[in-house]
């Protein structure tokens, strides 16, 4: 019963696929951003505040609400555990995962069912997945973006997005390319595109955060080159290294440390000051002496030690003040050198990664042809400084290098989006595709998000003996039990000759072509008897259909694994009861009266059981059914073994003797 796929997943052309507007999204871990080409010039849409970052903070109230950005950053001081920041680290993450554990973080997780992370939030009424809070900044963004679109397409020249309906421009976002760092798994960037679905978004594609940036300087118009991309933002910093070929990047190294960023850069010197004013921090451990300062103090230390380190970045010196508990106010200037020489065990942190990162690409730092810099802590001259130290050169710089992600992702978006009509855009399909089994459990054949054209294949057998026909439904969508997802079609194979159950040999192969349209055909092996159909997947479902479909199987992932594991084992249960039967009856003599004994008080046993609503007890009845007639199939494979004729594999025997 193993899945193969029998065609790689390609790439296919798909022209005009979105038209329209595009707009690039940098979902980072700290501030969030988008951008999309105006008149040409990929430009970041700021929002109604004016201001182009939004913190990547979604707040839960206790009301219902939610809130997202500055407004909800603001919240997380009184409600830590209601208000979500740094999301990015949780998002494709299990559970289990050391990380998501590990980091200290003031979260209430949720129970879960293993797979993925939950935040108890609302006061702890509501479990949010990672997804889910990635998806309210997303639709954030949106908002933000189809407002700017809309007030945009009203100017001078309107008949580009009019729809002909007086008033009725539509503003809506067409596409959007949302950029993940570049060694996010499968399992993240699956997660990240399933957020901009939720949040509405058709997610044209990932693009790896430092291929952006490179896209962003126009890098990709060159024929060849090996770029070094130094992100260091707000809590993570990421090294990678590309190399350029024929117009196209590939990330030959990636590096760097996932908690280390400008918010460190504002704890050391937080620490500093609050030190010098006589308070120490707890965090810096037990060495020092002076008076633990409390919370607000701490937080009141961080937030000035972030202005002064941003200030710091324009001018050379510059007043770092700071109210303490017992009515004093502590001030004093600080340098630019000052902040240089704190975080400089910090900067050497990222040397060693750069340098990793580079012996991991075999190349030299004399070697490449350029180096950039993304994120918000390149800002500060001493980083610059550094960067250029490690790879003997001045990096690149002239754009914002908190912007030059989304600015990138825009160039991208534009292009897949009909800016250029040849442009080679990977497809996907929306929702799974797979066929009823027994028991009504779906069995994925084609997973989601898989790029189209695309094929597997997967055998099946009969579940009765004698069995002439077989019952193919095809169903479409994530839940367990076929009920819950929608049913595509229905074919037969008929006349496949009586044949004991589990000896028929079908093959179920489903190929979706480049226009989406879904062949599944099914093959009986030992007889050649075969039928086939063709289905359009995703007609007549809506974005809005899909979305709420996936919504459900978030939602009911728990139950769906209980009521999938349920089924399953009660048809397991069945089936070890009909076969046991079975060669009670043909081989009696082989039954000793202690195991025929056993064997009939495991088999009603299970019988009860399979009847009841906890599949681990019937998992365990199986197994002590299984226990208990283990001699008397012992006996039944010996003298099978013993007669079988010669030049019969043992598999064939214990396949036959099986049933
Ligand atoms: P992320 O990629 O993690 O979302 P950003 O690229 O937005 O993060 O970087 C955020 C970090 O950049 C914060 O630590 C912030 O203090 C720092 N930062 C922003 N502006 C400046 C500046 N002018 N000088 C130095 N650091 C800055
Ligand atoms: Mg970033």
């Amino acid at each position: 019963m193993s899945l193969f796929q029998i065609a790689e997943p390609g790439q296919s052309t798909v022209k005009e696929a979105c038209k329209g507007r595009a707009v690039g999204i940098d979902l980072g871990t700290t501030n969030s951003l988008i951008a999309y080409v105006k008149d040409g010039e990929p430009t970041i849409i700021p929002g109604p505040d004016g201001r182009e970052l939004i913190p990547s903070v979604v707040h839960y109230s206790d009301d219902g609400s939610v809130t997202v950005g500055a407004e909800a950053k603001n919240l997380a001081s009184r409600y830590p555990r209601d208000t979500i920041a740094s999301v990015k680290r949780f998002v494709g993450r299990g559970p289990e995962d050391g990380e998501a554990t590990r980091t200290m973080t003031p979260y209430q997780f949720a129970e879960s069912d293993g797979r993925v992370v939950k935040f108890a939030v609302a006061g702890g009424r509501r479990a949010v997945t990672p997804i889910e809070v990635s998806a309210e900044i997303l639709r954030t963004l949106k908002v933000r973006a189809e407002t700017v679109l809309r007030d945009d397409s009203a100017g001078p020249e309107p008949s580009e997005f009019a729809n002909g309906v007086d008033g009725g421009i539509d503003s809506t976002i067409d596409g959007a390319v949302i950029t993940v760092p570049a060694y996010f798994d499968d399992a993240q960037r699956q997660a990240t595109r399933d957020a901009g679905r939720l949040a509405g978004l058709q997610v044209l594609r990932l693009l790896a955060e430092p291929t952006a940036a490179a896209l962003a300087y126009g890098l990709d118009k060159g024929t060849k080159g090996t770029y070094a991309v130094y992100d260091l933002g707000g809590g993570t910093f990421d090294i990678s290294i590309l190399d350029l070929v024929e117009g196209v990047f590939r990330v030959k190294a990636t590096g760097g440390d996932s908690a280390l960023g400008g918010d460190d850069f504002d704890r050391t010197l937080a620490e500093r000051i609050l030190d010098e004013a006589g308070y120490s921090d707890g965090m810096a451990g037990p060495k020092h002496a002076g008076t633990r300062p409390d919370r607000a103090l701490v937080s009141r230390a961080l937030r000035e030690a972030r202005a002064v380190k941003e200030r710091l970045s324009d001018s050379e010196s510059t007043e770092y003040a700071l109210e303490l508990p017992d009515g004093r106010r502590f001030v004093r200037i600080v340098t630019r050198a000052e902040l240089a020489e704190a975080i400089r065990p910090l900067l050497d942190k990222t040397g060693r990664a750069c340098r990793r990162a580079l012996k991991d690409a075999e190349i030299r730092a004399a070697e490449l042809d350029g180096v950039i810099l993304v994120g918000g802590s390149t800002r500060s001259p001493c980083v610059r400084d550094y960067v250029a130290e490690v790879f003997d050169r001045e990096p690149l710089c002239d754009i914002d290098p908190e912007h030059v992600v989304a600015l990138g992702a825009a160039v991208q978006a534009e292009l897949l989006a009909g800016g250029s009509s040849e442009v080679t855009l990977l497809d996907v399909i929306p929702l799974s595709l797979g066929i009823e089994t027994m028991g009504g459990v779906v069995e994925k054949i084609v997973h989601r998000n898989s790029t189209i054209p695309c094929g597997a294949m997967q055998e099946f057998t009969t579940y009765a003996d004698n069995q002439t026909g077989f019952d193919i439904h095809v169903v479409q969508g994530e839940r367990e039990a076929v009920d819950d997802n929608r049913s595509l079609a229905r074919f037969y194979l008929k006349g496949i000759p009586p044949m004991v159950a589990g000896m028929a040999r079908v093959e179920i192969t489903f190929l979706v072509d480049a226009d989406g349209i879904l062949r599944v055909s099914a093959l009986e092996k030992l007889t050649g008897i075969e039928n086939s159909i063709e289905v359009k997947p995703s007609y007549g479902l809506t974005d809005e259909e899909i979305e709420r479909m996936l919504m459900d199987s978030f939602e009911h992932a728990d139950d769906d694994l209980v009521e999938r594991n349920l089924r399953v084992e009660r048809i397991e249960a069945e089936r070890i009861l009909n076969a046991t039967r079975a060669a009670m009856k043909s081989d009696p003599e082989l039954l000793d009266d202690v195991t025929r004994a056993a064997t009939e008080k495991a088999m009603a046993e299970l019988e009860t059981l399979a009847a009841g609503e906890d599949y681990l007890v019937i998992r365990k009845a199986i197994e002590a059914l299984d226990l208990a007639s283990k001699p008397f199939a012992q006996r039944r494979m010996n003298r099978a073994v013993g007669a079988a004729v010669k030049g019969r594999s043992v598999g064939e025997v214990e396949r036959e003797i099986s049933h």
